[in-house]
């Protein structure tokens, strides 16, 4: 129901309040003070003022618990109640003559609070009311004059009604400024949100100063929320790489440019250089609702130390683990060995076929070993690597003359081609000369992913060819190993490079593996800036490329040269 926002009811219950006091107290003073002429002009008598006190009685009692849930019901009784105490006035004190008009004009004014359907309704009632009793329709001395003054009067001020109180009702506008209000709190609750919240958060303007830090944030950086608000943000936050070395690209600086989060893991130093943390850095930008323009970016740190500090524990382990079981592994392999060398020992058909099965176990828990110990090392950056400037197409023309006969002794083909396209090569002199293709990598590491990925594309593939290929532009120098095997199905491809991560089909059955081969490519290629993915159609083949970053050859005559010197100071 439509009716005017709450205070204006109240104040309406206040006035008809008012008008009920006013017979009380008007018959109570009267009676005291002894003016009986008053009391009967104004009807100030004993049962308007016991009416009166109904009302009084209703508005403190049951008028005001029900203005809590239902304002409107409950200011409707009120208004009716006052109605009916003016409505026996006005008959009490000569009809037309009668003062009490104008407080029932009033009454029908007030009503129009209540609703644009509730004022005319309310008029309607109380004027045909009046015609027919107060006017005398009853008593014979009706005059149709009077009748109508009334009836006009009251049509009159409930048209008044319409266009005064209908700009008070509470239109779904006027809801939604009441909304804004409450957003408005909104904003105190989410204030009082962040101060809560343990990470780090720190909001700053396109200028980079801090505009906002909570505690958490203070706490990690070691300065005062009222210091560091309004100073630059790089004066507060101390950040570098993860091995403390400085950070190659500035995050804020690049969340601003390209109005997209970014996160990465770095390590805070506090404000006297005492404590350092590894926090997880996630920074947003702040962008205008509508506009999309860049306000500020919001940085969110969470301190991860003690994660890494078990993180790396667990490498740990598992590297010395790995490490001290692979000794007695290759003696056993060797053991193996040394039983099925018939130059040594003499066994018979059926031992031989058990020991070389014990010998193939053996093998694959020593690669196993082999493995962990690899991957361990790559994630917690261990993995020792001496990068060199390599030429990739004689570097990779040699590995293939190596590898190739694992594919031939499983009846496989074996191609390497350098330049997938025409102008890959030039002709000088009738000879083609092919590009050269230089990088910086160790070539052992490389030799290592290469290896494993011909491996498998030997391992998952029956029959047909395995290629390997390098082409490249001025930026990349790209590898692809090309299998005609089984494939990988889509789903799988995401998980891929992950660790322990294994196809579950029937040639990774028949086929052993440990799933950790393609980690550790990935992290291989990782430490040389590069980049390593599949393409692949279950039935028909893989494609795994590695793009690595290209030196042009002065860049790599320059490197080429420098290692040199270092290799004989050294
Ligand atoms: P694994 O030791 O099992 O070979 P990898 O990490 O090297 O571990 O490979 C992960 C999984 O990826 C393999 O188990 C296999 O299912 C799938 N896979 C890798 N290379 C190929 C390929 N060339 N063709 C088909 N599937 C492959």
């Amino acid at each position: 129901m439509q009716h005017v926002p709450l205070k204006w009811l109240t104040r309406l219950r206040l006035a008809l309040g008012l008008y009920s006091l006013y017979f009380v107290a008007g018959y109570g003073l009267t009676t005291i003070f002894e003016l009986p002429d008053i009391q009967s002009a104004l009807a100030l008598n004993v049962y308007l003022a016991i009416l009166a006190s109904v009302h009084l009685l209703y508005e403190l009692s049951i008028g005001l618990l029900m203005f809590k849930r239902s304002p409107w019901t409950s200011a409707a009784i009120s208004l009716a109640a006052v109605s009916l105490i003016a409505f026996i006035a006005i008959e009490m004190t000569g009809n037309y003559s009668s003062p009490y008009w104008i407080m029932l004009f009033t009454l029908i004014f007030l009503s129009g609070m209540l609703g644009s359907y509730i004022a005319p309704g309310f008029v309607f009632i109380l004027t045909i009311g009046l015609v027919f009793s107060v006017t005398g329709f009853f008593t014979g001395d009706f005059e149709l004059i009077h009748g109508l003054t009334v009836v006009g009067l009251g049509i009159l001020i409930s048209v008044i009604n319409h266009f005064v109180w209908r700009r008070y009702y509470e239109t779904p506008e006027k809801k939604d400024s009441q909304l804004a209000a409450m957003l408005k709190n909104k904003q105190l609750q989410s204030e009082t949100l962040v101060r809560s919240i343990s990470d780090g958060v720190i909001v700053t303007d396109t200028d980079g100063k801090i505009t906002l830090m909570n505690p958490a944030a203070a706490t990690l950086s070691a300065w005062p929320i009222e210091e560091a608000t309004g100073l630059d943000l790089h004066s507060v936050l101390s950040l570098t790489q993860e091995n403390d070395a400085p950070l190659e690209v500035d995050l804020f600086k690049q969340v601003m440019a390209n109005k997209k989060p970014a996160s990465s893991y770095v390590t805070l130093t506090d404000r006297q250089g005492s404590r350092k943390y590894i926090v997880s850095l996630v920074i947003s930008p702040v962008l205008a609702p509508k506009t999309e323009e860049l306000l500020g970016v919001v940085a969110v740190l969470r301190d991860v130390s003690r994660q890494r500090r078990e993180e790396q524990q667990r490498a740990e382990f598992i590297s010395t683990a790995s490490h001290e079981m692979r000794t007695p592994v290759a003696a056993i392999e060797g053991y193996l060995a040394l039983a099925m060398n018939e130059k040594i020992s003499k066994i018979d058909s059926k031992a031989r076929s058990h020991l070389e099965k014990a010998y193939a176990s053996t093998k694959h828990l020593g690669k196993l070993f082999q493995d962990l110990l690899t991957s361990a090392k790559a994630e917690d950056g261990r993995l020792v690597s001496h990068p060199v400037v390599v030429e990739m197409g004689s570097y990779l023309e040699k590995l293939v003359d190596t590898l190739k006969f694992g594919a031939e002794k499983k009846g496989l083909l074996t191609d390497f081609v350098i330049g997938g396209t025409e102008e890959s090569g030039s002709q000088v002199g009738g000879k083609v000369v092919r590009p050269l293709y230089y990088a910086s990598v160790d070539p052992d590491r490389l030799r290592e992913a290469i290896t494993n990925l011909f491996d498998n594309a030997v391992k998952y593939t029956e029959k047909g060819k395995v290629s390997i290929g390098l082409t490249g532009d001025q930026q990349v120098i790209q590898i692809f190993i090309q299998d005609t095997g089984s494939g990988i199905p889509a789903e799988d491809v995401p998980h891929l490079f992950q660790k322990f991560y294994r196809v579950d089909n029937s040639a990774t059955r028949t086929v052993g593996g440990t799933g950790l081969g393609l980690f550790i490519c990935r992290k291989i290629i990782e430490l040389y800036g590069g980049r390593i993915w599949v393409e692949s159609t279950v039935g028909k083949g893989s494609t795994f490329y590695i793009n690595l970053p290209r030196l042009d050859t002065q860049q790599a005559q320059r490197l080429q040269a420098s290692q040199t010197d270092n290799s004989t100071q050294t």
